[in-house]
C-alpha cells in the first residue's frame, strides 16, 4: 500500500494487525461506542465494533532520501509487557511491500516517540548482539523524548526497550537526537504533538502544493477523530494529548491534507472532516 504526495512515496510495511482486545489502550471505545460510528467499518472497527489496529512502518522516498519511520516491535525481542510481542519471528523485513526497500538503502530513521512497538526494528540479533538493521542509517530521535525516558529509571518495561532496541544504536554512534520542530530535508519535518509523550512527534510531507502528515501515536485510532476527548492508557499527560488532537484535529480539517495513521489499520490514511460537531476520516 502506498501514497504519492508531490514528488514523493510513502509506502506501509505491516508487521501486526490485530482485531480486538483494544480495551486497554482505549478503555472508552466499547463496542456500544463504536458501532454508532459506522464510517469506523469496516476499515477500522469490524461489524462487532471491535477495533481493528495496525503495527507497521512508513518508508517516505523523496527524490534522493530514504526514510523509515517507526520501526514496530521487532524479532526476537523479551520480556515485553504484552505476550504475544515477546520473542517474534515476523518476516516484516521480507515484506513484498519493502522489496523495493532494502534495509542497507534506507538512509535515516524516525521514532516519532520511543515506545515499545515504535523502535523494535532499530536493531536485529545478530551473534546474540544487537545490531542496528539499518547499518546506513543516522536515527533521528527527539531530545526532549530520549531525555525523559533516560530519567525514568522506576520504568523497567522502558529500560528493557531502550536496552534492546535505542542503547544499542546510540552506542554505535548512529543516533542524532533533535528538536521537535526539525526539519530532515526540503519535503520532510518534524511536527511537535506532545501529550502521548513528552516529546512526541508528528511527520510533515510536502511536495509540490500536496502535504500529508504521519500522526505517531497522537490518535491510536481513528474512533479519536470522531471522539477526540477519549484518550489512550499509554498517554503519558492524557490532558495534554486531547489538547493536541483538538488543535491537529482543527487543522487539519480545514486544509486538503493526507492524513496517514501509524496503528490506522486497513486504508490507513484519509482526509479529516467535519462531521456535525465533530470529525470523520473520509
Ligand atoms: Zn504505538
Amino acid at each position: 500500500m502506498n501514497w504519492r504526495v508531490g514528488e514523493v512515496k510513502i509506502t506501509k510495511i505491516v508487521e501486526l494487525e490485530v482485531t480486538g482486545g483494544s480495551r486497554f489502550i482505549l478503555p472508552q471505545a466499547s463496542p456500544e461506542e463504536i458501532l454508532p460510528v459506522a464510517w469506523l467499518r469496516p476499515d477500522f472497527a469490524d461489524e462487532r465494533g471491535r477495533l481493528r489496529m495496525s503495527i507497521h512502518a512508513l518508508v517516505i522516498e523523496t527524490p534522493d532520501r530514504r526514510i523509515i519511520v517507526d520501526t514496530c516491535l521487532g524479532n526476537d525481542k523479551e520480556n515485553r509487557r504484552i505476550p504475544t510481542w515477546n520473542s517474534l519471528q515476523t518476516s516484516f523485513l521480507a515484506d513484498p511491500a519493502a522489496a523495493d526497500y532494502a534495509r542497507e538503502t534506507i538512509d535515516t530513521g524516525i521514532c516519532t516517540h520511543l515506545h515499545v512497538d515504535h523502535v523494535g526494528w532499530n536493531t536485529m540479533l545478530v551473534d546474540r548482539h544487537w545490531v542496528s538493521t539499518f547499518p546506513n542509517a543516522r536515527y533521528l530521535m527527539g531530545r526532549i523524548e530520549f531525555e525523559h525516558w533516560a530519567r525514568q529509571h522506576e520504568r523497567e518495561d522502558m529500560a528493557v526497550v531502550l536496552a534492546d532496541s535505542v542503547m544499542p544504536v546510540w552506542e554505535a554512534g548512529l543516533v542524532d537526537l533533535v528538536e521537535t520542530d526539525h526539519r530532515i530535508c526540503d519535503e520532510v519535518s518534524l511536527v511537535p504533538t506532545p501529550g502521548h509523550t513528552p516529546g512526541h512527534v508528528s511527520v510533515r510531507i510536502a511536495s509540490r502544493s500536496e502535504e500529508a502528515l504521519i500522526t505517531g501515536d497522537f490518535m491510536h485510532h481513528p474512533c479519536q477523530i470522531a471522539r477526540p476527548a477519549w484518550s489512550s492508557t499509554a498517554d503519558s499527560n492524557p490532558g495534554e494529548a486531547q489538547r493536541t488532537r483538538e488543535r491537529m484535529l482543527t487543522r487539519l480539517a480545514d486544509a486538503p491534507i493526507l492524513v496517514i495513521g501509524t496503528h490506522f489499520a486497513g486504508r490507513t490514511a484519509g482526509c479529516v472532516v467535519r462531521d456535525g460537531g465533530t470529525y470523520r476520516l473520509e
